[in-house]
């Protein structure tokens, strides 16, 4: 995605630790970005937001005037065509806006966190790809402790790859079954990594 930069593909299984881990890398100096923040601030945008609202019935998908982020979610997830549809108007443009963010940023390292990374074919953007990983178990129970009944959590999970496909398809795959500040070493590590052998080759 972007020359002299190390750009890593940060995603997981739901509730594996994704936005804690980017806060890790933000913390050892990277810089981050949530696709889903973009994704969030590219559809407040009035070219983007006339172009939704025409296509979808706007008692659908506003709250008091506004476009209702989870509304628009209820209604993509009933219809894989309006999915589609919106996945082609959103996705090139989410990646534009990544692309510039990290381009205009001096950090080396650059870590963009995107929970459908395997499942939107974006694999091939980043120099590498990591992916968190917790037991089954953990997973649910952290996802639960977001206030979600089981039955959601299972749809969400049911929409997405399932996490062991998204084990074997990441580059690195990080265990965060153990506590934060061990996620954090893992992590700290990386970054190291990174920078000395980004060094090394100025040499
Ligand atoms: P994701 O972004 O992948 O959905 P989060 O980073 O939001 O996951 O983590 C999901 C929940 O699990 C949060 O409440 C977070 O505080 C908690 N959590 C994440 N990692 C750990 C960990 N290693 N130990 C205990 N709780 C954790």
């Amino acid at each position: 995605m972007s020359r002299g930069r190390a750009v890593i593909g940060l995603t997981g299984p739901i509730a594996s630790g994704k936005s804690l881990a980017l806060d890790l890398f933000i913390k050892e100096g990277a810089l981050g970005i949530s696709a889903d923040a973009v994704s969030a601030s590219l559809l407040t945008e009035p070219a983007l937001y006339n172009r939704i609202s025409r296509k979808f019935s706007p008692v659908k998908i506003l709250t008091n005037g506004k476009l209702d982020k989870k509304k628009l979610a209820a209604e993509i997830f009933g219809s894989p065509a309006k999915r589609k549809w919106l996945e082609a108007l959103l996705h090139p443009r989410i990646l534009k806006r990544i692309h510039s963010l990290i381009t205009s940023s001096p950090e080396k390292i650059a870590v963009v966190e995107t929970p459908l990374l395997f499942e939107a074919g974006l694999a091939e953007c980043f120099t590498f790809t990591v992916c968190l990983a917790a037991p089954a178990a953990t997973l649910e129970a952290r996802a639960l402790k977001r206030g979600w009944s089981w039955a959601q959590y299972r749809a969400r999970v049911k929409a997405q790859l399932a996490p062991e496909e998204k084990y074997a398809r990441a580059d690195i795959v990080l265990d965060n079954a153990g506590a934060p500040r061990e996620l954090a070493e893992k992590i700290k590590f990386i970054c190291r990594f990174l920078k000395e052998t980004a060094q090394g080759k100025k040499k």
